[in-house]
């Protein structure tokens, strides 16, 4: 240190400034984020009461309704030889429309089930889900004459049960919306990619990562793309029931399904020219 520093450090010295007490600003903000706290966790119970009975509600509808199915199935079968053909299209129109009920209760539980999240994430080998799915849809594939090819999947970590409802709502929307003269083919293939090398509008958040991207793709009706995101809203269709059965339902599951395994999904399509569902899930 020399000696004219020295003497420098020891003049006065006039600080010049304003002291502001800023206990009731602190008070205020801490006050604030403590009602905010209360309201997320007030929210979050009313939001899992919700879901909870959502899921008793279409649970306790299925028991109801399967009676009333079998209670019209002994009618008909005592009733069938009496029954004039109007009579006997009015019942074959109310077997049909408990039928349509039971699979939109049926839906409307796997959706508010999928809701509560996944309870454990465990290996999961996606060729074997799609092979489960394929052989449990055997029959539709030969009525249909239907062609299905898979490349190389990879396991990824996950739900298995929730795994396999999104693949299986995908596949059979594939086999579903085909064009009337011509067999169903679809195809699902995987590949890894870097998030921010992925084609189409995803967010910003999934150009961070590494991804497996999944295709669903098909040679169907395809739709308009300015319905792509439309199309996974529950209860959303684009195509008439008279046409294609269904309760608009599973691919709003196929994207909760997805969200619970911080991925993301989305539709390309044109009309007449088939429609590809694209998933991408974590690479570990
Ligand atoms: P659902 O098939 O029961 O109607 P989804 O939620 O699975 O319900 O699909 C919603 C709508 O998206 C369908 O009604 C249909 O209009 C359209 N869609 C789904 N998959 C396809 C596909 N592979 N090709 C063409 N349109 C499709």
């Amino acid at each position: 240190m020399n000696g004219k520093y020295l003497l420098d450090s020891l003049k006065p010295h006039i600080l010049v400034g304003t002291v502001k007490d800023i206990t009731e600003e602190k008070k205020a903000a801490d006050l604030l984020e403590q009602k905010i706290e209360e309201r997320t966790r007030e929210l979050k119970l009313v939001n899992d009461q919700l879901k909870q009975f959502t899921y008793s509600a279409s649970h306790d509808l299925q028991e109801p309704l399967r009676k009333i199915s079998y209670f019209i199935d002994m009618l008909m079968l005592n009733l069938s030889p009496t029954l004039n053909e109007q009579n006997k299209k009015i019942t074959e129109r109310i077997q049909h429309t408990i039928g349509r009920m039971r699979a939109l209760i049926d839906d409307l539980l796997t959706y508010s089930n999928t809701t509560l999240g996944v309870t454990g994430f465990e290996e999961v080998v996606l060729t074997d889900i799609v092979k489960d799915v394929l052989d449990d849809m055997e029959a539709t594939l030969i009525e249909k004459g239907a062609d299905v090819k898979f490349g190389e999947l990879p396991n990824v970590k996950g739900d298995h049960r929730q795994l396999r409802q999104l693949l299986q709502n995908l596949i059979s929307n594939g086999l579903k919306y085909h064009k009337k003269e011509q067999a169903p083919e679809v195809i699902i293939s995987a590949q890894t990619v870097d998030g921010k090398a992925v084609d189409g509008n995803i967010p910003q958040e999934f150009k961070k990562n590494k991804y497996h991207l999944i295709e669903v793709k098909d040679n169907g009706i395809g739709f308009d793309p300015d319905d792509a995101d439309r199309i996974f809203r529950r209860c959303q269709r684009l195509h008439g029931k008279a046409e294609y059965e269904g309760t608009g339902v599973g691919l709003a599951i196929a994207q909760k399904v997805v969200e619970n395994h911080h991925g993301y999904i989305w539709a390309e399509g044109e009309p007449g020219a088939g429609a590809s569902f694209k998933v991408l899930l974590p690479v570990e």
